[in-house]
């Protein structure tokens, strides 16, 4: 998988896609992570990105010939599965979501700055927005991050079979049961006996039904979803 992030911040990405399950991945050649300074691409002999709002609103907005610009030059390279823009008004980022992303082979992630971007970039080069959560950030930067951590993690060979993602909360509409390590007792707290009885039917059975309790307890709306499908 290829991902292309256009970014007025790139030195704000650096360090996220180089750690632990993405810096390995990459290595692994299982992900490509390629940031794209937007600034390169303005023709604007300052490198000016952005521009007041006509509609005289305060805060400047991001214009849409670098934009474009960086649009054509890597669909020239190349055929691209989704443009996503990230936008607090776009679709919630959710692990179906991230399911579906993960079974595509090239990305670009547009970053918004300011008051965001020009509408004809939403409305005629970007195929899908997302957003990742209902709150507003100055950037798009953390955003892209998120969405591409959900991802590459995702593709097969990222996670060794000891983190399967298949036993991650959301896969299968259910959160994850909760987990322990040694030593089996600290300070009198007690892991549960189960999990120290050595009988792995009856460990699943109880981790199912801990999975269960929890998302019952905690998100009710999941197990609705079941339903839904
Ligand atoms: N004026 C816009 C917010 C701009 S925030 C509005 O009210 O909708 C600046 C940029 O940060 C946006 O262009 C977007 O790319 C990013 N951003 C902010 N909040 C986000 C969120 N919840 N999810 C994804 N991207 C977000």
């Amino acid at each position: 998988m290829r991902i292309d992030i256009i970014t007025v911040l790139p030195e704000l990405l650096q360090s996220p896609f180089n750690h632990s399950i993405i810096k390995r991945a990459k290595e692994k050649g299982i992900v490509e992570i390629e940031l794209h300074n937007l600034r390169d691409y303005s023709n604007d002999k300052h490198k000016r990105v952005d521009d007041y709002a006509f509609s005289g609103d305060a805060g400047m907005v991001m214009t849409i010939e670098p934009l474009f610009n960086a649009i054509e030059h890597l669909k020239s390279q190349r055929k691209y599965d989704e443009i996503i823009y990230t936008s607090p008004d776009g679709q919630m980022l959710n692990q179906g979501k991230s399911n579906y992303l993960s079974t595509l082979n090239n990305l670009i992630i547009l970053c918004g700055h300011y008051k965001g971007i020009d509408q004809r970039v939403r409305d005629h080069l970007v195929t899908l927005e997302i957003s990742i959560g209902d709150y507003v950030l100055s950037g798009g930067e953390l955003a892209a991050a998120v969405i591409t951590d959900s991802v590459v993690r995702l593709l097969p060979g990222a996670l060794g079979d000891e983190t399967s993602a298949l036993t991650d909360s959301f896969q299968d509409n259910l959160l994850a049961p909760p987990v322990y390590s040694r030593p089996a007792e600290f300070n009198g707290w007690k892991v549960p006996d189960i999990l120290l009885s050595g009988n792995d039917a009856a460990i699943d059975k109880w981790k199912f039904e801990q999975s269960l309790e929890r998302t019952k307890r905690l998100r009710p709306e999941l197990l609705q979803d079941w339903g839904d499908e």
